[in-house]
């Protein structure tokens, strides 16, 4: 009890001289630097060295629902960089919270990490209104519960500041499609500056890109389970040697994942145009999500049984890995690019997703 008091009381006088000490340094010079803001839902790491506002690039973006956070992760040797994307489709959380563990849990050791966990931040501020679906999911962390947005795969209509049309065809396609689509951040690349809101997300993207001179860039998505795509690496036609060979290291891992390359003609999609506009590899992956469904009643978004949300992280960041490592192996001097700390598919299983965030 004694013991108790004696400290409770060493800390008082401590916060009070700290106070002062405080009030002191604050009169004599400039204020002291605010905490950095981050998304509600993102703890950043120590590895995290900058943040910053997608409107950085595009102020236009400022106090939209389509600005977002730009998490910077820089090494202290120089070297490449890398960019990462999640929640293009904020429904496809596998790939947010790929993302999430990158902020909160990686470290660099050369070069540089760019990391956006909500790529389109108006999507994922409402439920996905074609399923029956949550708003939010619950992790289990060392910090207890946390929880995070479950959004749609398209910018809210609300804050798009158009219509959608009758039919939508990105500039550079052939193809039209249906005029929702007009809302998809990975049908409008590369974007307007003064176009929609998610042509203008578009646009800010791929100046994060060219400004950072992006090396090596990441698009983290998921599809229904018996989709085509699932488990897919789709890769820029540049890129495809990189994706080849890391797919093959993958296997030997007893990762399974596949390969497509870019279209030439279904255009917009950010493999295809951060490649045709950048000197930046593209990536873009797929994992199997059990909630893109008709039926969604039922369906456990983070514990499926087959599919936990924690094997698809694992299958993102592992494959993430493999290609950094083949990209490192066969980077120009100087652009190589070492990351630590991130958990693949065989951590997430064994460990679950909640030890590797914050
Ligand atoms: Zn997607």
């Amino acid at each position: 009890m004694f013991h108790t008091f004696a400290r409770s009381a060493d800390l008082r006088v401590c916060r009070i001289v700290a106070a002062c000490l405080l009030a002191a340094a604050t009169s004599l010079s400039a204020p002291p630097p605010k905490t950095l803001a981050s998304d509600p839902d993102i703890l950043p790491g120590p590895g995290v060295t900058a943040i910053r506002k997608l409107s950085s690039y595009l102020p236009s973006l400022s106090n939209t629902p389509g600005d977002t956070f730009v998490y910077f992760l820089e090494g202290k040797q120089p070297g490449g960089t890398v960019f990462v994307a999640g929640g293009t489709h904020a429904n496809e959380i596998a790939g947010v919270m790929a993302a999430t563990v990158l902020i909160e849990h990686a470290k660099v050791e050369k070069g540089r990490l760019i990391v956006v966990a909500h790529a389109n931040n108006s999507a994922a501020t409402y439920p996905d209104p074609t399923r029956e679906v949550s708003s939010s999911y619950t992790i289990q962390t060392a910090s207890g519960e946390r929880h995070f947005r479950y959004g749609a795969r398209l910018t809210k209509p609300e804050d798009q500041g158009a219509k959608d049309p009758a039919r939508f065809r990105n500039p550079k396609s052939t193809e039209s499609l249906a005029g929702f689509e007009a809302r998809n951040l990975d049908r409008a690349y590369p974007g307007r500056s003064k176009g929609n809101l998610t042509e203008r997300i578009a646009w800010a993207i791929l100046q994060v890109l060219k400004k950072e001179s992006v090396n090596v860039a990441f698009d983290f998505h998921e599809s229904p389970p018996d989709s085509r795509l699932a488990n897919m690496i789709v890769a820029h036609p540049r890129s495809i040697d990189i994706a080849a060979l890391a797919i093959l290291d993958l296997d030997a891992a007893g990762v399974g994942m596949r390969l497509e390359r870019s279209s030439e003609t279904f255009r917009g999609l950010s493999h295809r145009e951060w490649g045709d506009a950048t000197k930046a590899h593209a990536f873009l992956f797929e994992t199997p999500h059990p909630g893109m469904v008709k039926k969604t009643a039922g369906v456990d978004m983070v514990s499926d049984p087959k599919l936990p949300l924690s094997r698809r992280v694992g299958l993102q960041l592992s494959s993430f890995l493999a290609v950094l490592e083949t990209y490192d192996g066969v980077a120009a001097p100087g652009l190589s690019v070492k990351v630590q700390d991130v958990p693949g598919l065989p951590q997430l299983v064994e460990s679950g997703l909640g030890s590797f965030l914050k």
